[in-house]
């Protein structure tokens, strides 16, 4: 079986103000170095407005710090968004595209998201690029084709996996405390596995999350299921004791 270094990714969503975020991203990278040696690599995913200065606290660290989104373009007249080289320029390393809330607030479309993983790539970036069906998807059992489908328009042609990370991220289980059970992560990770290993030469390499309310009671049952690669965290990223903890259920 490969071996792959298990990923434990926080995303921050639109929380925290400066103090806060600077507060969190420090305490972190010390409990990090303090621990020498981790089970996992460790990502943050800061709101825009904080991105360059938890990379300038975080530089030193086990902690590596990336976007929430990248427009596909790498410059020009889009208000208000980033380009992946800019995120690249503030010392990112990885870039979240397509989180289910991108793609329900702003209409991003799998074919949109195979662009903006494009331009990660072309700018040095890791895309973690995020798959997941509704609860209404589930209900109609088409979890496994919606799913995979994603997966197969998401990920452009260029993708490895050094350069990409899979988040299968259930939509029912983002922010409302419910989680996937065991065989039902087991089931789409083996699926999402198996459309990476028909289309890419590296495709038992590449890393998949799992995200959905994963928090510190069911951090290792989640982490323990065959093809589960780390976490992608939401709200239990804000809190540094519970993000630990899911750093610490990978060793
Ligand atoms: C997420 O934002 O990707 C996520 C999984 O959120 P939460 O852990 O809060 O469900």
């Amino acid at each position: 079986m490969t071996e792959r270094r298990p990923l434990i990714a926080g995303n921050w969503k639109m929380n925290c103000l400066r103090a806060d975020g600077l507060a969190l991203a420090s305490s972190l990278a010390a409990k990090a170095s303090e621990k020498g040696e981790l089970g996992c690599d460790v990502l943050v995913c800061p709101p825009a407005t904080l991105l360059s200065e938890v990379a300038g606290v975080t530089k030193d660290s086990a902690v590596a710090v990336g976007g929430q989104d990248c427009h596909a373009a790498i410059s020009g007249a889009h208000t208000g968004d980033l380009a992946a080289p800019m995120l690249a320029d503030i010392g990112a390393q990885y870039v979240l595209v397509g989180h289910s809330e991108r793609r329900a607030d702003h209409g991003e479309s799998s074919t949109d998201i195979r662009k903006k993983a494009t331009s990660a790539h072309d700018a040095g970036l890791i895309a973690v690029v995020c798959v997941g069906e509704t609860e209404e998807e589930r209900d109609l059992g088409a979890t496994l084709s919606v799913v995979n489908g994603q997966v197969a328009v998401s990920l452009p042609d260029g993708a490895t996996a050094q350069n990409t990370v899979v988040a299968y991220e259930p939509v029912w289980a983002i922010g409302t405390g419910r989680t996937a059970s065991v065989q039902e992560v087991a089931e789409v990770h083996a699926a999402i596995r198996a459309e990476l290993v028909a289309r890419f030469e590296d495709g038992d390499q590449f890393r998949i999350l799992y995200g959905g309310s994963v928090k510190p009671s069911n951090a290792a049952e989640l982490l323990g299921v065959e093809d589960v690669d780390g976490a992608l965290v939401g709200g239990a990223s804000l809190k540094v004791d519970d993000f630990w903890k899911i750093i610490e259920a990978c060793a």
